[in-house]
């Protein structure tokens, strides 16, 4: 439980803000990878946000297809409308419902490929 991160005050910047923004993300990551997992045979799931933030619960609801999608690149997640973080990503795709975002940081996307993990059976 203890999570201390001792405080390195790096010169410029705010690495460790990233890191954890990321960290926020590949957790939605994997909680969507397990539904979409048990949406198998189902056209739409709920999925939650992949966004940054730590508090956010907002869900949405997209066809597995859709999610897919999304997944075709480590680097993409899926957020809601205006939870995208534009100081270390960018949006690449605008739908109805929700963005798709691509990290524009090396060492985010290093973590999600470091925690990518899912099998292909
Ligand atoms: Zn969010």
């Amino acid at each position: 439980m203890t999570d201390e991160n001792p405080e390195t005050k790096p010169a410029g910047g705010s690495p460790q803000s990233v890191e954890r923004a990321a960290a926020a993300e590949i957790n939605g990551r994997r909680v969507n990878e397990a539904i979409e997992r048990g949406a198998q045979g189902t056209g739409t799931a709920v999925f939650v946000c992949e966004c940054g933030n730590l508090g956010c619960s907002e869900t949405l609801e997209l066809a597995i297809s859709d999610y897919e999608a999304v997944r075709s690149g480590f680097e993409r997640f899926l957020v809601v409308p205006g939870h995208q973080i534009e100081e270390i990503e960018d949006v690449v795709e605008h739908h109805d419902a929700y963005l798709v975002v691509a990290k524009r940081d090396d060492r985010a996307t290093r973590m999600a490929y470091a925690t990518d993990d899912r099998d292909s059976g």
